[in-house]
């Protein structure tokens, strides 16, 4: 095994056993390495305490807001690397927050309170792979597994359901049995957790590859934080596939619900998603189906009463839904200048007042002109526009 880790990892990791300490990379960016994915981020584990850490980067920049569970950020090279004391948690109360954490110098109980086998690997070219649960093995399967007894570990922490839930979409990996089992029967448990967290792990599950067949394998899972829904109807697989996360999420809104922008409303809502995905996600289950967006006049039209941004996410929605939207045609459209608005036009209101037009007037002969210049009663040109409007 002869991993590729960056420079400034393996010197956190030599730094610490210069004093003495352990220290391995662990978690995410083991599992990615044994996949070969090129890991986002470095976590390191270390039987070094917080305080001994510090003392070993003293030299450097060190970031404290995690210390409390072990954590220490090192800056190095502009990049922060979380540091983490090997780490036993105390008892959960609330589904989510484990009431104490106490440290230990024993890297498997670290490894043991980590969520699945593949993510309860550590590494370092002095230790090499330490996999207590057998990690790698259920990562050659294909396989997301609970470290001990799932019912527990989900009763512990319920944002692990969404986890689960999410690598399983990320890898196109199987839940194993008793781990599925426990993870239906505790999703109720996710009415702990906070919305915003709910959200991340939600978004990343309809963002990934094989989000498809997680979402219809754990629709009831799913469904338990859609609010607003009462079921999940998918669309067509490769409509879906091809699809951003936003045209998925809203096609599982237009084919699930009644009223499918009041329900998406209600679940932005509740999830506290940002306000701008809240009302752009809105208008365009508002506009689904009003439009012909095949063709020029159609996309046109939808500019004027959408702008370009709903429009662009609407094309994306109807292609989730297998709808033909011709996006091609509406960059052409964008590029050549197409007047959708009234500041497109070529003349404004200084022109409305020289021919005596004034007060609200103005503002209607302004809209009556787009729409014929919409239509194609009219070219938007100076002279034809007031031409139009003299003899209209
Ligand atoms: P990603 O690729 O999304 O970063 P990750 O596995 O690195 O995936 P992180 O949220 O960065 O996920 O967490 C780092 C590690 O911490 C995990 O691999 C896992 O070992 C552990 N971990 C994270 N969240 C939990 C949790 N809720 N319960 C138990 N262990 C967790
Ligand atoms: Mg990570």
């Amino acid at each position: 095994m002869n991993f590729q880790i960056p420079n400034d990892v393996l010197f956190i990791l030599d730094r610490l056993n210069s004093r003495g300490f352990s220290a391995d990379i662990v978690g995410g960016s083991v599992r990615d390495l044994l996949l070969g994915r090129s890991p986002d981020d470095y976590d390191i584990t270390t039987s070094a305490r917080p305080e001994e850490i510090k003392a070993a980067f003293a030299d450097l920049r060190t970031i404290d807001t995690g210390i409390k569970h072990g954590t220490v950020g090192i800056l190095l090279n502009d990049k922060v690397y979380e540091t983490t004391t090997y780490r036993v948690d105390g008892e959960y109360k609330d589904s989510r927050h484990p009431e104490s954490v106490s440290f230990t110098r024993d890297i498997v109980e670290d490894l043991a309170r980590r969520d699945f086998t593949i993510n309860s690997m550590a590494y370092s070219p002095k230790n090499g792979l330490t996999d207590p649960f057998d990690g790698q093995n259920d990562l050659a399967k294909g396989v997301i597994r609970a470290v001990g007894d799932p019912m527990l570990r989900f009763s512990e922490d319920a944002l692990r359901i969404l986890r689960g839930i999410r690598f399983a979409a990320t890898f196109g990996f199987e839940i194993e049995p008793m781990t599925s089992a426990a993870l239906r029967e505790k999703a109720k448990l996710l009415s702990n957790v906070s919305a915003e967290r709910i959200y991340v792990e939600l978004r990343k599950s309809f963002d990934k590859p094989h989000s498809y067949g997680v979402v219809s394998e754990y629709s009831g899972v799913i469904l338990s934080v859609m609010a607003g829904l009462d079921s999940i109807v998918l669309p067509e697989k490769d409509a879906y596939d091809s699809a951003d996360y936003m045209s998925r999420i809203l096609s599982i809104f237009f084919l699930s619900s009644e009223n499918p922008s009041r329900a998406f409303d209600s679940f932005a809502t509740t999830l506290k998603t940002d306000s701008h995905f809240r009302r752009l996600g809105s208008q365009v289950l508002m506009a689904v189906g009003k439009y012909d967006l095949t063709d020029s006049l159609g996309l046109t039209k939808c500019l004027r009463d959408n702008g370009e941004e709903t429009t662009h996410a609407l094309i994306n929605l109807e292609k989730a839904l297998g709808h033909n939207a011709d996006s091609a045609l509406l960059s052409s459209l964008l590029a050549s200048g197409v007047c959708y608005r009234i500041s497109d036009l070529k003349v404004g209101g200084a022109d409305m007042k020289n021919i005596g037009l004034t007060g609200p007037k103005i503002g209607q002969a302004l809209d009556n002109l787009l729409t014929a210049v919409i239509d194609g009663r009219v070219e938007n040109e100076r002279e034809a526009l007031i031409e139009f409007l003299k003899t209209n």
